[in-house]
């Protein structure tokens, strides 16, 4: 099994079961973000303590990239604080489109699964979809799209 294998099974995986899937009620913070280039909607809900994001969920309904990217997203995330949130972005962001370092892309786990969006552009926004949204919620907003 090479690398891009055990990738396409890591985003298979997380799309058939998401992981933190379904609403935190009550949230502190909350955001809705729409893809209209693929038709992904999600809703990202958050308990925060302090700057540290204690608890993620997410709910909606969109293709398998942006589910699986979503559900990796809320277990990379899950007690990190802002700050070192930013950071996982960056690198995502970085990895997405393919102007991250190579070390970035190790520090980054089982997100680098995400890597292979890179050779379809028109998926990296359903991939890059749930960082939107989450930044949305951290920043208080409402909505995010990425358009
Ligand atoms: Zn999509």
């Amino acid at each position: 099994m090479d690398l891009k294998d055990l990738y396409r099974d890591v985003i298979l995986d997380h799309n058939r079961q998401p992981r933190n899937f379904g609403r935190l009620q009550p949230a502190d913070a909350q955001a809705e973000g729409h893809n209209p280039l693929c038709g992904d909607r999600l809703t990202v809900f958050l308990r925060l303590d302090g700057e540290r994001v204690a608890d993620i969920r997410f709910e909606g309904k969109g293709c398998a990239i942006s589910t699986a990217s979503a559900s990796l997203m809320t277990e990379a995330v899950r007690g990190r604080d802002r700050a070192a949130i930013r950071r996982l972005f960056d690198d995502v962001h970085g990895l997405l489109t393919g102007s991250g370092e190579h070390a970035a892309e190790l520090a980054l786990g089982k997100l680098a699964a995400l890597g292979g969006v890179r050779e379809f552009p028109a998926r990296v926004k359903c991939a890059s979809l749930c960082w939107h949204t989450l930044n949305a919620a951290l920043a208080g907003g409402a909505a995010a799209s990425t358009e």
